[in-house]
């Protein structure tokens, strides 16, 4: 499988953009080689600049529901583009989307929708901080909510990726509102309590994806609920991985804790840049403009990303019973990777939510960042080359998260189960 037509492309491109990339972790960097420039995807398959077909794990790094070009989204964003690209005015469009997701999850009654993922969080946080009153914030070391300066404070995904889990260029003016604690540990929390009596919100990835997929135990989100309401505390969910794809109505359906403030993305788009926040009537009151805190932007509920994202949660609403089969080729594959490795005494860690699937090199369970740190980073990244030789694109950074989609089919399953054998046995 030749990648020359890649690597002049990245060289090309590391002379113009930083790093040659416009988001870090798409470099490659932590498992070596160049990234693929990619032309076109289709249904499971992503096509590189060289011609090589690869099936696709990654799906955009969530969004991507329905495979590439699933006919009922691009037909809708076709559509919308015929009629203008932005109008900066109100559309039928976004009320129709909110009128979706707010119908498939019982914590929100309203939502706002922004660009992104990062603006959404962004937004979400200003908004507990304005309806509490308080500044401080409690985070989740690994936990990875965004690039804006409060939340980049021992981050997962791509800074945890590069080492870099907090950023030059915040300053510790900001960041000493952020308070860390552990995942799945309520004694750090209630460490944070002890130390600050000024906690605006706790805000946790309640199935976090940006550490590798590490889950929250139901047992530890009751106390964390419990620990919010008897401090006046707001509890944010960070769903914008995990949402329409760990389930369809959202981690509090598969755990019973429901949060305050509910943050979305990547799937709420269909593949267009689309993220939201939402909370309950009386805590989105204070947004502006009907209340005092502000939050705007110039293509926040641009017409065709509302049209791409209604088609997308439209389609999953119709068939929510598409959840199972993801989880069930979810299972299966790490299942067949994890019996593959077994064979050839490699120890691997595995799990799903929904269409999430995550796998560690780890012979002890990953219940948080340390235990996640502590997998074997060279194993995984041989691991993915040689899957890559193989035709399979799996996420570059063993901090990330493998997303299923329904154009990958239980053959393309048994086909990459039967892949990482080979793989396997050559590294063992
Ligand atoms: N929150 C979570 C849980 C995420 O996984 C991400 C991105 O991966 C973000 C926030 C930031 O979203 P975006 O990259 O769209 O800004």
């Amino acid at each position: 499988m030749g990648t020359q037509a890649s690597s002049e492309a990245f060289k090309k491109a590391q002379g113009l953009i930083p790093g040659g990339v416009n988001s870090p972790v798409r470099a490659f960097s932590s498992v070596g080689g160049t990234p693929l420039f990619i032309t076109k995807g289709e249904g499971a398959y992503l096509v590189d600049i060289d011609k090589n077909r690869y099936i696709d794990f990654v799906q955009s790094w969530g969004p991507l529901l329905f495979g590439h070009r699933d006919e009922s989204i691009e037909e809708a964003v076709i559509e919308a583009v015929r009629n203008g690209l932005s109008f900066g005015a109100p559309t039928e469009a976004e009320t129709d989307l909110a009128e979706l997701v707010v119908s498939m999850f019982d914590s929100i009654d309203k939502v706002r929708f922004v660009s992104s993922g990062t603006e959404a969080v962004m937004s979400a946080i200003r908004l507990a901080r304005g309806y509490t009153g308080r500044d401080d914030i409690v985070k989740f070391t690994g936990c990875y909510h965004g690039h804006s300066d409060s939340l980049l404070v021992q981050a997962g995904s791509g800074a945890a990726t590069f080492g870099n889990p907090s950023s030059p260029g915040v300053p510790a003016d900001f960041t000493k509102h952020t308070l860390l604690a552990t995942y799945n540990d309520i004694k750090s929390v209630e460490k944070c309590f002890a130390d600050s009596s000024d906690i605006a919100c706790v805000i946790i990835e309640p199935i976090a994806g940006n550490m590798g997929l590490v889950p929250a135990d139901k047992e530890f989100l009751i106390q964390l609920r419990e620990l919010c309401d008897a401090n006046g505390t707001l509890l944010i969910y960070d769903e914008v991985m995990s949402g329409f794809r760990a389930s369809i109505n959202g981690a509090e359906s598969i755990t019973g804790v429901k949060p305050d403030i509910l943050t979305l993305g990547k799937v709420i788009g269909g593949g267009m840049p689309v993220g939201a926040f939402g909370a309950r009537a009386e805590i989105m009151a204070k947004l502006s403009p009907d209340g005092p805190v502000y939050q705007a932007g110039t293509l926040s509920g641009n017409p065709v990303a509302m049209a791409a994202g209604l088609a997308a949660l439209g389609k999953l609403k119709k068939n929510a019973a598409v959840m199972n089969t993801l989880n069930a080729r979810g299972i299966r594959l790490v299942k067949g990777m994890k019996a593959a490795a077994a064979e050839f005494g490699i120890e691997m860690q595995i799990d799903t939510r929904g269409s999430m699937f995550g796998f560690f090199f780890n012979d002890k369970p990953v219940k948080n960042f340390a235990d996640a740190s502590n997998s074997d980073a060279n194993l995984f990244a041989t691991f993915h080359s040689k899957m890559l030789k193989e035709g399979y694109y799996f996420a570059c950074s063993l901090f990330e998260t493998g997303f299923i989609s329904t154009a990958i089919t239980d053959e393309m399953i048994e086909d990459a189960i039967k892949a990482s054998k080979r793989v396997f046995k050559e590294i063992a």
